[in-house]
């Protein structure tokens, strides 16, 4: 297949840019491009599972094409830092939708061939035609290192989220963990106090990061808290005392001076048991992974869940609904009854919900007055009594504020999962249903068209 000079004015294609040359061939050739990738990709069943779907069909069919303009335009994404920040977007994407980096190098490799095919299809001379070739791979394969750096980083932070999901549901209660490990350092502590008073000699005192408390704080607490700087904080204050307090220690017999250096020792453990409360705090906070003042599922773990059920789904070929429930005129709920009466309220909302979904299904708070629950094994009609129930529950039952009492009604969007494997797309379809019932006059159920 050969190019077709854009206009009699345009140079033999053997004068143009490699640059140019790549831009022209994407133009051309580009949709072919893009067929080639679909068409192979589409032969693995891994690939089918997340390119089948029409939706993703037509959307990524666009945005590879816009892709391939971008990387073969003007700018160098090896240079450029836009192109490069586009990349990474496309990595965090993939990574959300939990697309195996394999079958991304995989569509990266159709693309690379197919573009080589195409040039060796032109009446070039070798090494006009190889140097095209050198920067179509290039540029590619710089393309998707940009991304598969961002997709690792975001793999790596959903797998921790998804670990701490499954850590705190296994009825663990941080409180005692918390306590726990408080007691284990203070043990140390006392230990370490202990063998300064009694030795002479004092080679040898025990390590903090050997100890049951350091082993955990490298075992557990580091999986659980990581990156935060707290926990930063906490490791330093470690490595001080085990390689500068405690050698100072050893090295100085029993003199005055002494004090200082313990005066530091119990400072730092102080800093450190203060770090732990302040650690286990935010986890106490989620509270099995759930919101405190409703007692709904923290929305942190939403991703988590929906990807789970969606692949549950996508593999049994079983049904799924989600359905968003935003309260109506919750401002005014606020304004007569102030925060607390408006914060009752919510707490009432969550209830009543509760007392009209499954077992088996997941309640969130997803914003302020906004809940998302996820109906497993459901199909449309049945969210739909299921929203009907908790609608005519709501609408029919005062809740307590304070001393008032309100009516209360809500809104509500209805999605169901037809295939599409990024759970985004099913939590926005269920809030464009959601923003149609809003706006044909609230108390009401739309349903979204996927
Ligand atoms: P609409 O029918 O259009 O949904 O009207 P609305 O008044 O509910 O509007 P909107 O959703 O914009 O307002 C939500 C309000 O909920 C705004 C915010 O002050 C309040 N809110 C959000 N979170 C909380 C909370 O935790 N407690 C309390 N008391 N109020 C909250
Ligand atoms: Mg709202
Ligand atoms: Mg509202």
């Amino acid at each position: 297949m050969k190019f077709n000079l854009p206009s009699i004015d345009t140079p033999p294609l053997g004068s143009l840019s490699q640059e140019r040359l790549l831009g022209l061939l994407v133009d051309q050739h580009g949709n072919a491009i893009v067929g080639a990738f679909y068409e192979t990709l589409l032969q693995d069943d891994e690939g089918k599972t997340f390119l089948s779907h029409a939706a993703v069909h037509d959307r990524l069919s666009a945005s590879l094409l816009e892709w391939l303009r971008a990387l073969f335009g003007e700018k160098d994404v090896r240079v450029s830092k836009a192109l490069q920040d586009q990349q990474r977007i496309v990595g965090e994407v993939h990574a959300r939708i939990k697309i195996p980096i394999h079958l991304v190098m995989r569509g990266a490799l159709v693309i690379k061939t197919r573009i080589s095919q195409l040039l060796l299809e032109q009446e070039l001379a070798t090494p006009a035609m190889m140097s095209a070739v050198l920067l179509a791979n290039a540029r590619v394969d710089s393309a998707i290192a940009f991304m598969s750096s961002a997709y690792e980083k975001n793999a790596t932070a959903q797998a921790r989220l998804d670990e701490a999901y499954r850590l705190f549901s296994l009825d663990q209660d941080a409180s005692i963990e918390k306590e726990a490990q408080r007691a284990s350092l203070m043990e140390w502590s006392q230990a370490t106090l202990f063998s300064l008073l009694r030795k002479q000699e004092r080679a040898g005192l025990a390590r903090l990061s050997d100890s049951p408390f350091g082993l955990w704080i490298r075992h557990r607490a580091d999986f659980m808290f990581g990156p935060s700087t707290a926990f930063q904080d906490l490791l330093a204050a470690m490595e001080r005392i085990d390689t500068d307090l405690l050698p100072r220690l050893e090295a100085m017999g029993q003199q005055a001076e002494d004090l200082g250096i313990l005066t530091e020792l119990q400072t730092c453990v102080d800093h450190i048991s203060f770090l732990i409360g302040e650690l286990f705090q935010t986890i106490i906070t989620l509270e099995n992974g759930r919101d405190p003042l409703t007692r709904t599922l923290n929305r942190r773990f939403m991703s988590a869940i929906l990807g789970r059920e969606i692949k549950f789904a996508s593999d049994r070929k079983s049904p799924l609904c989600v359905i968003l429930l935003d309260i109506d005129h919750f401002k005014a709920i606020n304004d007569a009854h102030g925060h607390q009466g408006g914060d009752a309220a919510l707490r009432q909302v969550a209830q009543i919900i509760g007392e009209n979904v499954r077992p088996c299904d997941f309640i969130f708070r997803y914003g302020g007055e906004e809940f998302l629950i996820l109906l497993a094994e459901t199909p449309i009609p049945q969210a739909r009594s299921a929203a009907e129930r908790i609608r005519l529950a709501l609408a029919t039952r005062p809740v307590a504020v304070g001393t008032a009492t309100v009516k209360i009604t809500a809104s509500f969007g209805i999605a169901n999962h037809a295939g599409h494997p990024d759970p985004d797309y099913l939590v926005r379809a269920a809030d464009e249903a959601l923003y149609r019932a809003k706006a044909n006059g609230r108390n009401r159920i739309e349903i979204a068209e996927i």
